[in-house]
């Protein structure tokens, strides 16, 4: 049996450190823990919770060089955009500090004077409690971005967190379980629990009030088993295959490319939200082929501790192998290949960008999560013609479209079924709104009033004076 994490540095393919395995015993012992210390959490004030998370936030500022440097030797990802991920993470965090308290105010929602003599007045009012003891399985390509939308409102709302990061982010989910455990929250109640997929499924088996998994769809199923077995909630946040609708209006066709090239490849494409899929009317497609393609020839690939490095290796191994099938997948069945296409030979699991033209939706790369480097682009005729295609996908995270016209752009969005509609933008999330996916790409909502609340259970007192 596996005792052992081994963690790979992907841009070397050497081994970054060993870290031990938390095993059956460890992780029943930790779950027994949580469920007697979580009480005095719930009931410590929220002004000391709130205090605990704020000093978490800054000791992220004080160590931000450290804890990018760990990101960047774990997963690959460029210096430049661990950096990003850890100074928005601490902006990110004042929303849930600035917004818990209205969230867990009681509501007081009915009052009214009985009439009967020698009795007083009725109040209806709804409490938020906290669900409990909640497990957190998460995703490596933004581990502090995904992680803190769960574990920051779950232990703000007083619940006790069993932490499971990614095989492939296990030390920076140590990391973060020490910066916590630094700021004020009690060890018992932020947990972090150190394996690959058998680790998730044994933390499954634990007595919980909550699943809050991140992660592929594949995975998410057998989540979603496991918490139905023992009626706990469960919150799905999911793949994508996220589409971007380039209208004939737009002003400026090279900027707009610039930019979906950068929704597409950011973070070498390895985001729920990176744009997968691109849809461009015919009337500007030469145009924005050309400066899409320009775009992306001009991203410098390399090491990742380089801060000028774009593009670096991809984090897991072997998907290196489901972005080669996608590639000859769609080049077999007639698409153009006009660059990439391959891995790199060398030191390090390094993949060329890729841009696929002629694409159509019997290919894998315009249906399959590709969460890497890879790009299908096809030409519209119409509106009616994007609407048609954006919408055929098991997907549903976001939808993207470039128009001058903003009512003409809403009217597109509206006939999309996604959690998240851009006109102009892409990729991109913001704290006050809820991020929740559709079909395949989840269950629940996290960011938004909405995703702190989700943390609680909400209670109905008959309070009769
Ligand atoms: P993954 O599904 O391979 O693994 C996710 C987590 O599940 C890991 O911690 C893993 O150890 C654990 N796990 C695997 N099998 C398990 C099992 N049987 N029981 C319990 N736990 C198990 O996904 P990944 O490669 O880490 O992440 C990439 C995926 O996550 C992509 O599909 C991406 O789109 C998605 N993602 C979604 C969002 C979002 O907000 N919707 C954000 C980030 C990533």
């Amino acid at each position: 049996m596996q005792t052992h994490l081994s963690i790979i540095n992907p841009a070397t393919a050497t081994l970054v450190k060993e870290i031990p395995i938390d095993d059956a015993t460890t992780i029943q012992q930790k779950a027994a823990a949580a469920r007697q210390a979580q009480p005095a959490w719930a009931g410590s004030p929220l002004a000391e919770r709130i205090a605990a998370i704020a000093r978490f936030r800054d000791l992220l500022g004080q160590r931000q060089a450290d804890l990018a440097a760990t990101l960047t030797a774990e997963t690959g990802k460029p210096i430049t955009q661990s950096n990003n991920e850890l100074a928005t993470t601490q902006t990110r965090l004042n929303f849930f500090i600035d917004h818990v308290a209205q969230v867990l105010a009681p509501d007081v929602v009915h009052q009214e004077p009985i009439g009967i003599p020698g009795t007083g007045d009725l109040e209806e009012v709804i409490s938020y409690d906290p669900l409990g003891v909640i497990a957190n399985i998460s995703a490596w390509n933004y581990p502090y971005f995904v992680g803190s939308n769960v574990f920051i409102p779950a232990l703000l709302t007083g619940n006790a967190v069993l932490y499971k990061p990614s095989e492939f982010a296990a030390l920076t989910g140590l990391a973060i379980a020490d910066l916590l455990h630094t700021a004020g929250i009690p060890e018992d109640i932020f947990v972090p629990i150190i394996g690959g997929g058998a680790t998730g499924a044994t933390l499954l088996e634990q007595p919980l009030n909550g699943v809050f998994f991140t992660g592929s769809y594949t995975t998410g199923k057998k989540i979603a088993a496991a918490a139905a077995a023992q009626l706990a909630k469960v919150q799905l946040e999911l793949g994508g295959k996220d589409p971007a609708y380039i209208c004939d209006d737009v002003p400026d066709v090279a900027a707009v490319a610039a930019a979906v090239a950068d929704g597409s490849f950011y973070n070498n494409g390895q985001s729920c939200c990176a744009i997968e899929r691109i849809y461009v009317h015919a009337a500007i497609y030469e145009e924005f082929l050309a400066a899409y393609l320009e775009t992306v020839q001009g991203f410098v690939m390399g090491d990742p501790t380089d801060p000028n490095t774009y593009l670096g290796p991809i984090s897991r191994q072997i998907h290196l192998d489901e972005l080669e099938r996608q590639v000859k997948d769609a080049v077999t069945q007639g698409a153009t290949l006009h660059c990439g296409g391959h891995r790199i030979d060398g030191t390090g699991w390094y993949f060329a960008p890729t841009v696929l033209t002629e694409v159509t939706h019997d290919m894998a790369v315009m249906r399959d999560e590709t969460f890497g480097p890879v790009i299908g682009i096809q030409k519209v005729e119409s509106d009616a013609e994007a609407i048609s295609l954006m919408n055929d996908t098991d997907y549903g995270l976001t939808a993207a479209v470039y128009s001058a016209d903003r009512s003409r752009a809403i009217h597109i969005l509206g006939q999309i079924n996604s959690g998240t509609a851009y006109w102009n933008c892409c990729d991109r999330v913001s704290p006050q709104l809820p991020w929740s996916g559709r079909g395949h790409s989840g269950v629940g909502t996290t960011l938004s009033l909405e995703g702190i609340r989700t943390f609680t259970q909400p209670r109905g007192w008959h309070l009769r004076q």
